[in-house]
C-alpha cells in the first residue's frame, strides 16, 4: 500500500478500531438473518507527507450506490451552513450570475440551491442514485457519477469551465486524490477556485472524535499534506477558515499558483500542526491509548445504568454513531432503539449491532431514562428539539469527548 498523496510506502499503523460493517448500510428486516461483511478499520500515518489514512478501501460502489441514506438537508444547522457557504463564496470571489458552480458529492443539492439563489448556473455530481434523483426532481441538474479527470473532460465539453467548484465532506472520501486534482485543473476557469470542507484532523485528535473514523472517510485531512497534494498539480492553498459544524471543520480555498495572494493563515496552520505534534508517532500512540480508555469509560457507564434497571435509547443514527456502537460493542442488550429523522433509515436496523431505528417521536412515546446522543456535533439542536423529553425527566448522555450526562 502507498500513500494517496505522495505515493510513499512509509506508512505506519497507529489506531486499530477492529472490523465493522459499512456505517451507512442500515439493514432491512429481510437482511437481518443474512451474514454481514465486516471490513478492517485501521488508521495509518504517512511519515513522508503526514497524511492520516485508512489502508483498506471498501469499494465505493458498495458504500454509495446502494440506497445511500445520508441526506444533507435533514438538519436546520446543516441547511443554514450550506446557504451561508454559497453566499460567502459568491461575495469573496465576486462571482457573477450566469457563471458556473459545480459541487462534487452534491447529495440532494442543498449547497447548489444556495448558489442558484445567487443567480449562478449550477451542476451537481453525485454517485448515490437515490440522492441524484431527489436533486434532479428538485430542478438541480445532477450527474450520477463519481468525479474523475475523465468526467471533468466531458463536463468541460458540455458546460465550459467552472468559476467555482466545491466539495463538502467529500475529499476525505476520495481514494484517487490525484484524479481529483487533475479533474480540477481541467475544469477550473481562469482564477477559478476549489473550496472544500473536511473535518479537521487536529480536532479529531484533540477532542477524541475517533467515532468520525469509518470506511467512507479514507483520509483524515490537515493542512500540511493537502498543501503537498495540490503543489504536485501547480495549485496551492490560498486561504483557510475554521467552522464549528461536524465537531470542527476546516474550509480550504485552493487556486492555481500565483492566481491569488496566499493568506498568512496557511503558514500559521502548518506551524500550529507542528507544535501540536499531529504527525508525531509518539503523540498518535498516546491518542490510541486514550481511545481505548474512552471505550472502557463508556461501556462502564452503560453497564452501571443497566444494572440500576435504567432504560436507554440512542438519539440519532449518524454514521459516526455506528463506529462508536460497533467499536464499544453496544447493542440491543443496552439500547432499546435508535431514533432518527431520516426516512431512509427509519424501519431499518443499525449495521452490526441490529438496533431498530424508529421515528424521533418514539423518544417521548417510550420515555427511556437515558438517551445516548450519537450525533453529538448537533447536540444543541437535538436537545432543543427534545426539550419536552428533558422536561419529563429524561437525561441525555453525550459520549464524546468524555461520556457526560445532561439533565
Ligand atoms: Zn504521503
Amino acid at each position: 500500500m502507498s500513500c494517496r498523496i505522495c505515493r510513499s510506502d512509509n506508512l505506519i499503523k497507529y489506531l486499530d478500531l477492529g472490523s465493522t460493517p459499512p456505517a451507512d448500510d442500515f439493514l432491512t428486516t429481510s437482511r437481518l438473518s443474512k451474514p454481514e461483511v465486516y471490513y478492517p478499520l485501521n488508521v495509518y500515518i504517512c511519515l513522508n507527507c503526514g497524511l492520516h489514512q485508512l489502508n483498506y478501501v471498501v469499494t465505493p460502489e458498495i458504500l454509495y450506490q446502494n440506497d445511500y441514506p445520508y441526506e444533507s438537508s435533514t438538519t436546520e444547522t446543516g441547511k443554514n451552513h450550506f446557504n451561508n457557504l454559497a453566499k460567502e463564496i459568491v461575495q469573496k470571489y465576486n462571482l457573477n450570475s450566469e457563471e458556473l458552480a459545480i459541487d462534487i458529492g452534491s447529495n440532494v443539492g442543498v449547497l447548489l440551491e444556495g448558489f442558484r439563489k445567487c443567480g449562478m448556473n449550477v451542476l451537481g455530481i453525485e454517485p448515490a442514485n437515490n440522492m441524484c434523483e431527489i436533486a434532479n426532481n428538485n430542478g438541480i441538474e445532477t450527474i450520477n457519477e463519481f468525479f474523475s479527470d475523465n468526467l471533468a473532460h466531458q463536463i468541460l465539453m458540455r458546460k465550459g469551465n467552472a468559476k467555482v467548484i466545491t466539495g463538502t465532506n467529500v475529499v476525505a472520501h476520495i481514494d484517487d486524490l490525484h484524479a481529483l486534482a487533475k479533474g480540477l485543473e481541467i475544469l477550473l476557469d481562469e482564477k477559478g477556485v476549489f473550496v472544500f470542507e473536511a473535518p479537521y484532523l487536529l480536532h479529531l485528535l484533540e477532542n477524541l472524535e475517533y467515532d468520525t473514523i469509518y470506511h467512507e472517510h479514507l483520509s483524515y485531512l490537515s493542512v500540511r499534506p493537502i498543501a503537498k497534494l495540490f503543489k504536485q498539480f501547480g495549485m496551492e492553498i490560498i486561504d483557510l477558515e475554521e467552522q464549528s459544524i461536524h465537531g470542527g471543520t476546516l474550509r480550504y480555498h485552493i487556486a492555481r499558483k500565483n492566481d491569488y495572494a496566499v493568506n498568512k493563515k496557511v503558514g500559521e496552520y502548518i506551524e500550529l500542526e507542528k507544535s501540536k505534534r499531529i504527525y508525531d508517532l509518539d503523540y498518535l500512540k498516546k491518542f490510541a491509548v486514550n481511545v481505548e480508555e474512552h471505550r472502557k469509560k463508556l461501556v462502564w457507564l452503560m453497564l452501571s445504568l443497566k444494572k440500576e434497571g435504567k432504560r436507554i435509547a440512542g438519539v440519532s443514527a449518524p454514521a459516526k454513531g455506528m463506529t462508536l456502537l460497533n467499536y464499544c460493542k453496544i447493542g440491543t442488550e443496552t439500547l432499546d432503539f435508535l431514533t432518527e429523522k431520516s426516512r431512509l433509515k427509519i424501519g431499518r436496523y443499525s449495521p452490526g449491532t441490529h438496533i431498530p431505528v424508529v421515528p424521533d417521536s418514539e423518544l417521548l412515546n417510550q420515555m427511556p431514562d437515558y438517551a445516548l446522543l450519537l450525533a453529538w456535533n448537533f447536540a444543541d439542536e437535538i436537545m432543543k428539539n427534545n426539550s419536552e423529553y428533558m422536561a419529563r425527566g429524561g437525561k441525555f448522555i453525550i459520549p464524546i469527548p468524555e461520556p457526560n450526562i445532561i439533565g
